[in-house]
């Protein structure tokens, strides 16, 4: 079973540069933008430059080079929006994946939030 990536979907248009986004950081293999409906003082989006679904899907086919890259993006986007726990008060990772994690946009990304007490993890439903 392989995964089914939709080239249409928003986040590859940003990356093809056909549709704007605020650019946090950008490196060989992934770019950071601001989410445009932002939930938190600091909410930025991670994503990968490939054609990568969900984090499962990227953590079982990018390259070293991709998950280095990624992984020390992420780290980056931290520090320069000042939520490390060396500079700042901490933050919240997520990354939906399909139906279940209620995922809107198919293509790989974490949400970085962080600037306010974020409550409990998940609200009950
Ligand atoms: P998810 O539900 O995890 O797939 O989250 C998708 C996120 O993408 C949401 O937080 C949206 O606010 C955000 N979003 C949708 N379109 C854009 C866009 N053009 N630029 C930046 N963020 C976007």
């Amino acid at each position: 079973m392989t995964y089914a990536y939709d080239d249409q979907n928003i986040f590859a248009k940003i990356l093809r540069g056909e549709i704007p986004n605020t650019t946090v950081l950008e490196t060989e293999h992934s770019l950071a933008f601001r989410d445009l409906y932002p939930q938190a003082p600091v909410h930025v989006l991670v994503i990968p430059k490939g054609a990568y679904v969900s984090y499962d899907h990227f953590a079982s086919e990018a390259s070293d080079a991709e998950i280095v890259d990624y992984t020390r993006a992420i780290a980056e986007v931290c520090r320069r929006e000042g939520v490390t726990l060396t500079a700042g008060e901490g933050f919240r990772m997520i990354s939906n994946a399909g139906a279940n994690g209620v995922q809107e946009v198919p293509h790989l990304h974490v949400h970085i939030l962080g600037g306010r007490p974020l409550g409990r993890m998940l609200a009950k439903v």
